[in-house]
């Protein structure tokens, strides 16, 4: 956190997200390299051999333009591939095919809330490139193992919106949602299926225009979870704040988190666009993309994350909060509709409120990957017949005891625990102890 508040934050995130088309971006080998033996999915051109020619993926291109879509971009009619070249042991031809100034997807943005925030982020652009093999390190020496070499890749880059790392993890778990809504890739951080590099510099608040950027940025690498981003941020921030203070000039440079270490260290200078020579790729035509395919692919594009959620609220009564949770996933918001829809077609359980439904499903924690819609409604329907009180009977003596009790209300949201535990026995002698305590404290704090 910055201390003295003379200074503003100032973030850009790159993010990589590997798509699991069937097969690579230029090639037909197959794109699944995760736990596969080494060096037994390539060929020719994904190890850059001499005279090997690359072909698009259709698929790959068409989900880069998917997402880019899905986060409002506009998409020009003509795009390009180009080389960026740099020498890495894991990059067998020396370069990577990626897009410089003519990118699939541009000017997009992605709304982020939480709690007080809810601010737009600018999308700068969505590109598609390949990704590079792997080096392994032994004691031995390195090996590369070339089986991610060519994997579709699509980088997504903000403009320098971001003034926190709370900032940037909740647009980092809102990219990944809405990634995983449209099926196109895992966006797995542990398995590396989705990589993010923030860039960081600060700049003395009031000083120039709001768009007038620091002269340097500082990149941080090796990062692979949410928590780490927060950490690795706000750690750069509080180095580069005492160092300004100093009066010391901050180096343009690609530093590490180290976990260990609960640190940045410094890895190498940062490139710049002319370091890396980009040059047009030769053997790619350009692409043009007529309106009409634009149009079919903006049609498949599913019910997004905030369009869900405000459905859930309005067509099944639910409250933001509970909303939200429900359509965390794909997953989970397809298995309450489906038990939803379950009920409704049953004589059964046909009596079962959607809203009990959503409390079963958040309270119990219920393994929706183990539980079959039936065993839902039928486990509701036992546990209503044995406590004689149905979760609409107990919501409402829980919401009539919030109204009555505005004082320890207010206490408990001031911080006093024990102001919880008093509605819980106020709750429980109303139902003359025919509820559960602990599914009451749950309830009671999410109405709260
Ligand atoms: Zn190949
Ligand atoms: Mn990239």
């Amino acid at each position: 956190m910055l201390n003295n508040q003379k200074y503003i934050a100032i973030i850009g995130l790159e993010v990589h997200v590997e798509l699991k088309t069937a097969s690579k971006m230029f090639c037909g080998c197959p794109a699944d390299y995760f736990g596969h033996e080494p060096n037994t999915h390539c060929c020719p051109v994904c190890l850059g051999l001499p005279g090997a020619l690359p072909v698009p993926n259709k698929k790959a291109v068409e989900w880069c333009i998917l997402l880019g879509l899905a986060l409002g971009c506009q998409i020009p009619e003509l795009s390009k591939f180009d080389r960026k070249n740099y020498f890495y042991p894991d990059l067998p031809k020396g370069y990577q095919i990626s897009q410089y100034d003519m990118p699939f997807c541009v000017n997009g943005e992605l709304r982020v809330k939480s709690g007080e925030m809810d601010k737009k982020i600018r999308i700068r652009r969505v590109h598609m490139e390949e990704d590079t093999g792997k080096l392994i390190h032994t004691t031995d020496g390195t090996l590369v193992d070339f089986n991610r070499s060519g994997v579709p890749l699509v980088e997504i880059v903000t403009e320098p919106d971001i003034h926190s790392g709370e900032e940037a993890k909740i647009y980092l778990q809102k990219l990944q949602q809405i990634v995983r809504y449209l099926g196109i890739s895992d966006a797995d951080m542990e398995k590396g299926s989705m990589r993010l590099e923030p860039n960081i510099s600060l700049k003395l608040k009031g000083l120039g225009s709001d768009t007038q950027l620091p002269d340097y940025k500082v990149e941080v690498k090796n990062i692979n979870s949410f928590k780490f981003v927060e950490k690795a941020i706000n750690f750069e921030i509080e180095r580069q704040e005492s160092l300004l203070i100093k009066g010391e000039k901050i180096t343009q440079e690609t530093r590490g988190w180290s976990e260990q270490k609960g640190e940045t260290l410094p890895q190498r200078s940062k490139e710049e666009a002319k370091d890396y020579r980009y040059f047009p790729e030769p053997d790619i035509p350009p692409i043009k993309l007529e309106k009409t395919q634009i149009l079919e692919i903006k049609n498949q594009i599913p019910e997004l994350p905030d369009a869900k959620l405000v459905r859930f609220m309005k067509e099944y009564g639910l409250g933001e909060y509970d909303a939200n949770i429900l359509t965390t996933s794909l997953q989970a918001a397809d298995f309450y509709e489906e038990s939803i829809k379950y009920s409704a077609s049953s004589i059964k359980y046909k009596n079962t409120q959607p809203k009990t439904i959503a409390n079963w499903i958040i309270n119990k924690k219920v393994d929706i990957e183990r539980t079959s819609p039936e065993e839902l409604l039928e486990a509701i329907q036992q546990k209503n017949n044995m406590s004689g009180i149905t979760d609409e009977e107990l919501e409402k003596i829980i919401e009539k005891v919030i109204q009555d009790n505005a004082k320890a209300v207010t206490d408990y949201k001031s911080g006093k625990e024990q102001a919880l535990m008093f509605l819980v026995g106020q709750v429980l002698r109303e139902t003359k102890g025919k509820a559960d305590p602990a599914q009451i404290k749950n309830k009671l704090s999410s109405l709260i």
